[in-house]
């Protein structure tokens, strides 16, 4: 059952107006959020990222983050869910046609929970291949991409260059060529057995799994440090991965053609994989 604004539908009966100005502008913010063992994971921080993104567009949600919080959980129980996705989305609402956010009169609610599964297992046991992308990362001062909008055509396009390149996901890089992130997942690597990954004020999303590895890095003392990568730094690194909601933690072979040390996922990679699947199921 989908929910929308009040109220539950069936999938195939779930519709909005083709005057959302979600649809119409890409005018919307959403999160990715998932449901490990019966309970939603980092719930109260998807929850406050998306309040975060609504505040930087000057959306009110029109309901409290305690009430968010409820509706989510109402909409797992609804769909008996014990493992799976939720997708939140907040669009600006219907309005008319024209660019002009005040003719919505109030934000679309949407939650969907649904299951998800981004890569076959494959590629978690042997790892991914992926490029480099000729898109750049959207400069913070054309828009701040930290916040998590419902415009991801950069992410999109970078998306499709990976697939002609027979790869699974592209590495992005901001307008001064450093590393960021990729499509939907933050990346890292390891040197030397130091954990490092771009600080998010180059652009990368302030990622949810990204802050719990780092977490992780710590009680495992694996050194960590946020810092400029380049992608000369991933080409060369002992190992990479990547993490998000949807994909979890995947570790990566080849960038760029360029096998990753011994084209292996690497020992502190499946170190911090099982160390994320025990806090899982903990937390
Ligand atoms: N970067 C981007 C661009 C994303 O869209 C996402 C979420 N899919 C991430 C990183 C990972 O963030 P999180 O761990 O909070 O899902």
């Amino acid at each position: 059952m989908i929910y929308i604004n009040g109220e539950f539908y069936k999938k195939e009966e779930a519709k909005i107006s083709v005057y959302d100005h979600g649809l119409l502008y890409g005018d919307g913010v959403f999160e990715g959020i998932r449901i490990y063992n019966g309970k939603i994971f980092k719930l109260t921080e998807h929850i406050k990222r998306i309040f975060e993104s609504a505040r930087a567009i000057y959306m009110e949600i029109g309901i409290t983050i305690m009430d968010m919080e409820k509706l989510i959980i109402e909409c797992v129980e609804k769909n008996n869910k014990k493992n799976g996705y939720i997708r939140l989305v907040i669009t600006r609402g219907a309005g008319s046609l024209g660019i002009e956010p005040n003719t919505c009169k109030k934000p679309s609610i949407i939650v969907i929970v649904d299951d998800i599964q981004l890569y076959p297992q494959d590629y978690y046991d042997k790892g991914i291949k992926i490029i480099t992308s000729t898109y750049r990362r959207i400069p913070i001062e054309c828009f701040d991409v930290r916040i998590k909008s419902l415009n991801y055509l950069n992410n999109v396009l970078a998306k499709i260059e990976a697939r002609k390149s027979n790869s699974q996901e592209s590495l992005m890089l901001n307008k001064d060529g450093y590393v960021v992130e990729c499509t939907g997942d933050n990346i890292f690597i390891i040197k030397d057995s130091v954990l490092k990954t771009p600080d998010t004020s180059y652009g990368a999303l302030n990622g949810i799994t990204r802050n719990v590895v780092l977490e992780l890095a710590d009680k495992l003392e694996i050194k960590s440090k946020e810092t400029l990568i380049s992608r000369l730094d991933v080409i060369n690194a002992d190992e990479v991965f990547l993490t998000g909601t949807g994909a979890e933690i995947i570790p990566v072979i080849c960038v760029d053609d360029i096998t990753i040390a011994d084209g292996k996922p690497g020992i502190i990679t499946e170190k911090i994989i099982k160390s994320f699947k025990n806090y899982i199921l903990k937390n």
